[in-house]
């Protein structure tokens, strides 16, 4: 069996390894304990294995053995307590991270892995979602973006925008670094998704100046300042939701007019999809920016053959519409729930524990942890995509979570000499036939 040598699981730690090595160090010396490498390495295997408890465990392998697997698989020195962890973390800087989820990505652009993400014009499709990982009428920093409330109470959270590259043909999302959306150190001002993702796009394309990128986003983004930030470049689109609500002189320009209308049928004729779209449309009465409108219905029919129809959606587009484009482009606007579905979802209930904090901290340990699930939630999908011993391990449990289980109890429990090592155990144990590997 063949597995990719440049996507590793060790060629990937090592670059995240790297990155660490290159944050310096702003705490006083008296209080160093750990190194921020040991630190760092050690958070990211707790949040790699989805184990809050994950330094008790291996502390415990340690006493027994003098050997633990944070030693093994994440070249940690000393193993880290949980309260110097979190110390530590609180105080490197939020984008001290971002760069490794540029290299990641090139690393599976260079590696032909990411084909199938292509769109029309061998662009890539860039999902922006908001998300809240973290709320409480409690528990406070000085980052939190703050809500008052009429009794005099108050709601803290954290949020993030988050970027992710999707195809409508693949389950995994590949996410590109985070923006942190908090109070900025020393300002009252509360910060929105707006302006992350102001923030955010010209980073991500400072990253990947040569990636092409269509912009798939809710209504919040189809405004006229927002989609000149988009094509300020010029090889780079758009595929924005309109909603009523936001956009009425839209919808009452277009239900006006007569629509080009395609149809195709879908989940084995059970389903028939109704495109029309209008071409050239004032995105409102005062902008001079013009899109293309493409909206979507869906007629079912039930098992008594009684027929339903639902509106599927409503997008603005600079992409050029027609018959042969249609389909993919509205495939392409539904996929912009995979960030939701895929990501938000699979981290919020699925093991990664994104919202039950591990840490508040009082600067930087809520976003850093937010990224560091992240980084961890890439590395999961970058082993599904590409390493054929994992998609192995996969196939011997029900779920995803119950691989995650299984691999957990393998690393807390018994020591491993490297993850090909571990993983391979969890193969052989249901596979005896199983013969090994041999690296590419
Ligand atoms: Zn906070």
């Amino acid at each position: 069996m063949h597995i990719k040598k440049h996507l590793s699981f060790d060629a990937l730690i090592k670059d995240y390894a790297d990155r660490v090595l290159s944050i310096i160090d702003h705490r006083r010396e008296a209080s160093n304990d750990y190194t921020i490498f040991d630190v760092m390495m050690s958070a990211l295997a707790c949040m790699y294995m989805q184990s809050p408890s994950l330094l008790a465990f291996q502390s415990q392998l340690e006493k027994r053995t003098q050997r633990n697997n944070l030693i093994s698989m994440f070249n940690v020195h000393k193993t880290p307590k949980a309260s110097a962890m979190k110390d530590c973390i609180d105080e490197v800087k939020p984008e001290a991270l971002a760069p490794v989820f540029k290299t990641y990505l090139s690393k599976l652009q260079r590696n032909h892995m990411l084909k199938d993400y292509q769109f029309i014009n061998n662009k890539y499709l860039v999902a922006l979602d908001g998300t809240e990982y973290f709320s409480s009428k409690k528990i406070s920093c000085d980052c939190c973006l703050t809500q008052q409330h009429k009794n005099g109470s108050c709601t803290y959270s954290h949020q993030a925008l988050q970027a992710a590259i999707v195809s409508p043909n693949k389950k995994q999302v590949i996410p590109m670094m985070p923006e942190d959306i908090s109070k900025k150190d020393g300002t009252k001002k509360q910060d929105c998704e707006i302006n992350a993702a102001k923030r955010l796009i010209p980073k991500i394309r400072k990253a990947h100046p040569r990636m092409p990128m269509v912009w798939l986003a809710d209504s919040l983004y189809a405004t006229t300042p927002f989609i000149e930030l988009i094509q300020s470049k010029t090889d780079d689109n758009f595929i924005f939701r309109v909603k009523e609500g936001d956009h009425k002189f839209l919808y009452d320009t277009i239900d006006g007019l007569d629509a080009k209308k395609h149809e195709n049928t879908i989940n084995n004729g059970k389903e028939t999809l109704y495109y029309h779209w209008y071409e050239n449309i004032s995105l409102n009465a005062s902008s001079l920016i013009k899109v293309n409108v493409l909206r979507v219905y869906s007629t079912k029919a039930d098992r008594y053959g009684k027929k339903t129809s639902t509106i599927v959606g409503v997008w603005a587009t600079d992409l050029i519409i027609d018959e042969s484009s249609v389909v993919e482009i509205a495939r392409a606007a539904r996929a912009r729930w995979m960030v939701e579905n895929e990501c938000f979802n699979i981290l919020k209930n699925h093991g990664y524990s994104i919202d039950h904090s591990y840490g508040h901290g009082q600067k930087n340990l809520s976003f850093n942890f937010y990224t560091l699930i992240m980084l961890a939630f890439t590395l999961h999908q970058i082993h599904e995509l590409t390493d054929k011993l994992f998609q192995q391990a996969r196939t011997f449990y029900r779920t995803k979570r119950e691989l995650w289980h299984g691999l957990q109890f393998l690393f807390n429990m018994m020591l491993f000499d490297s993850w090909l090592q571990m993983i391979g155990y969890a193969v052989k144990v249901r596979d005896p036939e199983f013969e090994g590997l041999r690296p590419t």
